[in-house]
């Protein structure tokens, strides 16, 4: 049989040019970036003060069909249609998020695209990469180490150590310090509470330094966070603890977009990741505006399916960084619409037509869900060696039959000339098209009609219900002011439904509002359905397993 190279193996091999090219490449001025080693650099915001006349280019914004378990790939096919623009002569910028070492040391290995169209230096941007995790993990910690500090030399601001939100994080998959006590020993070491860890990525500094559009309105909104709240029912915020200064001092660089180059030396930007279901799960909103100042066009990406990222990129990183998508890919696998059609994970290999017109009705709510935002789309089957050309043709005359933009990526297996057609009917169809971009609720609107309005629209729900403890949030958020800020839905990527189990197009079901969460820093509340990890386990058989160092220095086993 033939030997199919790893991800890490293809990008082994790729000849990377000096990101000083790169840079070159995009009319960087020489005071607008720092190199990060040979192959990465980070880059000045005053580059939007320079280019602030210059017209902003297309954005194109990647989402998918619910997934399996193994991703679609969505990182597959933003990366694949960078290089396939540029292929085509057109001046293209990626924009996608850094991936979290939880993750990666545990189900997923890498997460930096696929196959033939990948970034790279992978084995870097899949570790500590230019050390922006590190500085969240440092500044959220801080945080907490100030918060305690305070509370242990006499607590002036009367907090209630029961009731303290603000937790501490990790970038890794540690179930062990989901829930902890500290403060043990006596005196002298504190004083005792419970507490527990998330994992970095799903930490509300995370959310912030993707939302914020500069140093500034970075400072503001962390000195909006609320970490807990006094004995008389006060929000305690970070700048009731004066912490917003040394939280903006330590997350100044991570601030400021990174820039490396795909295997086939397109520029991309990565940049921010936070979690797609406790947050909105799309990279920086600096890095997007950014790369809309240095190419003709933006290929961004946001987690997971469109009922999770897209909605959100739409309804909330729309309006806080004053954008908007041009387009819209809806990735689909073939292997995903079969199992929406109903065959388990692992007997999706063989062809099956009928479980893949099953399957279609997905594919179709989230076409819905795009027509109701107002803007053009294309879907793009991400081909994977085992789909037939039957089911290929299947899908694709379903999809013409009803006028529906479709086109082959075989970006995987051919990198950027496997994705020319696509990028060609992407840039047609960004030229024909008028947009009418629309979001599905007003952030005035109360907190209840803007999840009805997603459950409704977005997931096809019949109904919202509410525990008694949401009913009570909910009250005591509007009463304090915060009923305007967006919702961010946290909810099962599995399935329209909040039940991962009810696959295709479910209907007629509800959906269950267990708990709130108040996010006034990041500046939108998070509405929990089911039970969200925020801090992951790892698995029977962890990635890590599989990797290693040889003497020269060079990874193996990071996929
Ligand atoms: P997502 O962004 O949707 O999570 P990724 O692009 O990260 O998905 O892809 C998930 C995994 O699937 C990666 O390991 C990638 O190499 C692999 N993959 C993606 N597309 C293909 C394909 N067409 N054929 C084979 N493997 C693929």
């Amino acid at each position: 049989a033939q030997h199919v190279k790893s991800d890490i193996e293809i990008a082994q091999a790729a000849t990377m040019i000096p990101i000083k090219e790169i840079v070159n490449d995009l009319q960087i001025m020489e005071a607008e970036w720092e190199p990060y080693g040979h192959y990465k650099a980070k880059l000045s915001l005053s580059i939007f003060d320079r280019l602030q006349q210059k017209r902003d280019g297309k954005i194109i914004l990647v989402t998918a069909i619910n997934p399996t378990p193994a991703g679609e790939g969505k990182s597959t096919v933003t990366v694949g249609l960078g290089q396939a623009l540029n292929i085509i002569g057109k001046k293209a910028v990626i924009a996608i998020r850094e991936p979290s070492l939880g993750p990666t040391m545990g189900m997923k290995g890498g997460a930096a695209g696929g196959g033939y169209s990948q970034v790279v230096p992978m084995e870097d941007i899949n570790l500590h990469f230019t050390g922006d995790i590190h500085a969240i993990t440092t500044a959220h910690n801080a945080l907490a180490a100030l918060l305690d500090n305070h509370i242990h030399r006499g607590n002036k601001l009367n907090i209630d150590v029961r009731r303290i939100v603000w937790k501490r994080v990790l970038d890794m998959n540690d179930r062990a310090l989901r829930n902890v006590v500290v403060g043990l020993g006596g005196r002298y070491q504190g004083v005792p509470r419970e507490d527990g860890f998330d994992i970095t990525v799903a930490s509300e500094i995370m959310a912030i330094l993707c939302l914020a559009d500069s140093l500034a309105d970075l400072k503001k909104r962390l000195s909006k966070i609320v970490v807990g709240y006094t004995n008389s029912d006060e929000p305690v915020t970070v700048k009731n603890l004066q912490a917003d200064g040394a939280l903006t001092l330590l997350l100044k660089d991570a601030l400021k977009p990174n820039l490396v180059q795909t295997i086939e030396n397109t520029p991309a930007l990565i940049h921010g990741g936070p979690f797609a279901n406790i947050a909105h799960g799309c990279n920086s909103v600096i890095a997007t505006k950014l790369a809309a100042k240095l190419g003709d066009y933006v290929v961004t990406e946001a987690g997971f399916g469109a009922d999770l990222g897209a909605e959100k990129f739409l309804n909330i990183k729309t309006r806080a960084g004053n954008l908007e998508p041009d387009l819209v890919v809806i990735v689909a696998t073939i292997r995903a619409l079969k199992m929406h059609g109903g065959v388990p994970k692992d007997q999706l290999a063989g062809e099956n037509i009928a479980a893949l017109q099953a399957g279609l009705a997905n594919l179709a709510k989230h076409i819905d869900t795009i027509r109701h935002f107002g803007l053009p789309h294309v879907v793009a089957i991400n081909r994977f060696i085992h789909d037939t050309e039957k089911e290929i043709e299947v899908l694709k005359a379903w999809c013409q039959k009803q006028g529906i933009n479709v086109e082959l990526a075989d970006v995987w297996a051919n990198g950027g000339a496997g994705g020319k057609q696509l990028a060609e009917r992407v840039v047609r169809e960004i030229e024909i098209s008028s947009k009418h971009f629309r979001t599905i609720y007003e952030w005035n609107a109360s907190i209840k009609d803007k999840i009805h309005a997603v459950a409704t629209k977005v997931y096809g729900a019949k109904a919202v219900e509410y525990s008694t403890q949401a009913e009570k949030q909910i009250a005591e958020y509007e009463a304090r002011g915060w009923g305007n800020l967006p919702v961010c839905m946290a909810k099962t990527q599995y399935s329209l439904s909040d039940d991962p189990a009810k696959l295709g197009r479910p209907k007629d079901f509800t959906i269950t509002i267990r708990e709130l969460k108040a996010a006034i820093g990041a500046g939108f509340i998070v509405a929990l359905t089911g039970n969200i990890m925020t801090m992951p386990g790892l698995p029977k058989e962890p990635a890590a397993l599989k990797m290693d160092v040889d003497e020269q220095g060079r990874a193996t086993g990071l996929f």
